[in-house]
């Protein structure tokens, strides 16, 4: 039977097989972390399905070579597949539309689509010409061959095979000036390639060597071949921390997790007691590209007593800290524990919350010993924090509150809650913060000229959560958050305070008739305690901010919340004089002007404009005006 590859896969193969990448020789720890996944499976069945009978001392990864016909064989004794398994894996890359979501941007870099999917199996293609998979699923009494030269087309027949599992050869490309392959042919060559990426694989990979010998009764040496092991087979997470490289667990991260990048940290820890569990916990050093859409499964590899019970296990870990990739191995767990049966566990609610608990305490010490890092951390899964304090109304606030970075006026750094607090000027009795686009225009916006100029620190929110996450977080260490454009705000010194309610109450009629000019848009026209250089600004009143308008705005069902909006005018500015200019002489351009002014301060919100083609008239107007 001959099939084409998904169109896809095809693209795929062409950019991993033509690719420059520089790492081939990884194809065969993937190869090798495929069998040991396939002797996992087979382990598990056959340790819960009576029926399904192994020994399981016999499992192992065999690995032949033929230097005459160029082939690396690497074979198992795992699950093995069926014909419909042999397609589904092997005839399609991406199985989802994940694929096709970044297909259309050409210059896409060929790591980074390597990355996205992980190389898997298709990396034998940047080795091989052609490979070969033979393969006999445990419940089957049929086995299949499945042949690909890496072009349009695969081919799967039956075949002989006796033994369940699966047999993969690789001819290998001819050899040419950059590239020698048949260099993977030779001994050393396999040999440190297993002990770089796979010693820690807990099945032996074995392979025939060449031996010398002194020949018995004489002084001359023989050749003889013997099979050998050439991995440890301890697991690393049951090795001692203090003797584990970075790179054995960097090698580690990248072969299980499916990342070519190494992992920003690294968090292994064993607890022993009620519950005794060992766990080996990454964060990764980028945000996965699917990572805020469905297609993302959080969760950690789930072991007992070094058996493979389940991937992914979503209870181990917190919505907060689904970034988080690792697994967890713990001999207090049954190998018959069912996926409904794990979410009301006890056990496994233990382990999760020591699991969060260290995650935590692990990124508090990351930011006070290692910022930069943590900088960058918090650049990668920092929105998901935010996103864990807003969800649950709040109930994660004690646990992540201290892990929050905001942009601050100041330098425009990123500081904690707790920097900012520890900073705050005598007298400062709240948190300042601002939301807008970007910091660039954050800094800009004349709420904050004030505020800026006498001497207090402003948050700068640039994420749409922000807002949200500090409104059920109320306060950090008794100080509560305010908007800058929200509601009042006490700035002024008693005296100015006076000064600027006398100016109110004189100038009451003005802005009363400016406000009903305005016929509803806004709730209230005031004279402004926080401008200082611009003439007007939008400030919202208690609830729903500007900001968060613009948010539900944006929802495909928008809820229609608004902003109470507040017109503020600055009366120490020109625009003060002329307005009660207008007033007292030409009262009927009025409307006019308080128009234009509540159009300039939606602008300057980053708010459309209701109409602009009016707004143009009535500015050319002025300016004509003023020219005659
Ligand atoms: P991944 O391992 O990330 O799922 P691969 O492309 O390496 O992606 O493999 C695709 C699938 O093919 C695997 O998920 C597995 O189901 C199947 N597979 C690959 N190698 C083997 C093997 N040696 N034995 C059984 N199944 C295998």
């Amino acid at each position: 039977m001959k099939k084409q590859f998904k169109a896809e896969s095809k693209r795929l193969l062409d950019l991993m097989i033509n690719s420059i990448y520089t790492h081939k020789e990884i194809f065969l720890r993937e190869l090798v972390s495929n069998a040991s996944d396939a002797i996992d499976k087979l382990h598990f069945i056959s340790l819960t399905d009576p029926s399904v009978k192994v020994n399981s001392d016999t499992f192992q990864i065999r690995i032949d070579t033929d230097k005459e016909a160029r082939t690396i064989t690497i074979s198992d004794n795992g699950v093995g597949m069926t014909q419909e398994e042999l397609q589904n894996n092997l005839g399609v890359i991406a199985h989802s539309g994940s694929f096709e979501f970044k297909q259309n941007n050409e210059n896409e870099n060929i790591n980074d689509i390597i990355g996205q999917f992980g190389v898997g199996f298709y990396s034998a293609f940047m080795v091989a010409k052609k490979v070969t998979v033979l393969t006999k699923a445990y419940n089957s009494d049929t086995a299949y061959k499945w042949e690909s030269t890496g072009e349009e087309s695969y081919t799967i027949n039956e075949c002989e095979k006796e033994d369940v599992g699966t047999t993969i050869i690789l001819e290998l490309k001819d050899d040419t000036e950059e590239e020698k392959y048949s260099d993977f042919l030779e001994e050393y060559k396999i040999r440190s390639l297993i002990t770089k990426y796979s010693d820690y694989i807990r099945y032996p990979i074995r392979m025939e060597v060449t031996k010398s010998r002194k020949k018995e009764n004489s002084e001359e040496y023989e050749d003889y071949t013997e099979v050998e092991t050439l991995n440890s087979m301890i697991p690393l997470w049951k090795r001692n921390k203090n003797e584990i490289k970075p790179e054995e667990y960097n090698e580690f991260y990248k072969s299980k997790f499916n990342d070519y990048e190494d992992p920003l940290d690294v968090i292994h820890f064993n607890v022993e007691g009620n519950v005794s569990f060992d766990a080996l916990l990454y964060i990764p050093s980028r945000t996965p590209y699917n990572y805020y859409t469905k297609e993302y499964e959080k969760g950690l590899q789930l072991y007992s007593k070094n058996v493979f019970i389940m991937d992914k296990c979503p209870e181990l870990l917190p919505e907060h800290f689904r970034f988080v990739k690792g697994l967890v191995d713990s001999q207090d767990f049954s190998l018959n524990i069912s996926r409904e049966v794990l979410q009301h566990d006890r056990q496994m609610k233990v382990v999760a919350g020591r699991i969060e608990k260290k995650i935590k305490d692990e990124l508090a010490k990351m930011m006070k010993d290692d910022r930069e890092k943590y900088e960058k951390f918090w650049k990668a899964f920092g929105l998901q924090l935010k996103y864990g304090i807003y969800n649950d109304f709040g109930i994660h606030k004690e646990l992540l509150q201290d892990l929050l970075l905001f942009t601050s006026s100041k330098e425009k750094k990123l500081v904690s809650l707790k920097e900012y607090t520890e900073r705050m000027k005598e007298g400062q009795k709240e948190i300042y913060y601002v939301s807008g686009e970007s910091v660039e225009k954050i800094d800009k916006l004349p709420q904050t000229e004030k505020v800026k100029d006498k001497g207090y620190e402003i948050l700068y929110l640039t994420d749409e959560v922000d807002e949200f996450a500090l409104q059920v977080m109320r306060d950090y260490n008794e100080k509560p958050f305010k908007s800058i454009s929200q509601g009042d705000l006490d700035l002024d010194s008693e005296e100015e305070k006076k000064e600027r309610e006398k100016a109110q109450e004189e100038k009451k009629d003005l802005l009363t008739s400016l406000k009903d000019s305005l016929s509803g848009k806004v709730a209230d026209v005031r004279i402004s305690s926080r401008l200082k250089s611009h003439p007007v600004c939008l400030v919202a009143q208690d609830g729903v901010s500007l900001e968060m308008e613009k948010v539900f705005d944006q929802m495909p069902e928008s809820p229609g919340l608004k902003a109470n909006k507040v017109l503020e005018i600055n009366s120490d500015h020109p625009i003060f004089e002329a307005l009660k200019n207008v007033y007292q002489n030409h009262k009927e351009d009025l409307a006019s002007y308080g128009s234009l002014l509540y159009d300039q301060a939606l602008l300057i919100e980053g708010f459309p404009i209701e109409d602009p083609l009016e707004f143009s008239n009535k500015l050319c107007e002025l300016m004509i005006q003023a020219n005659k």
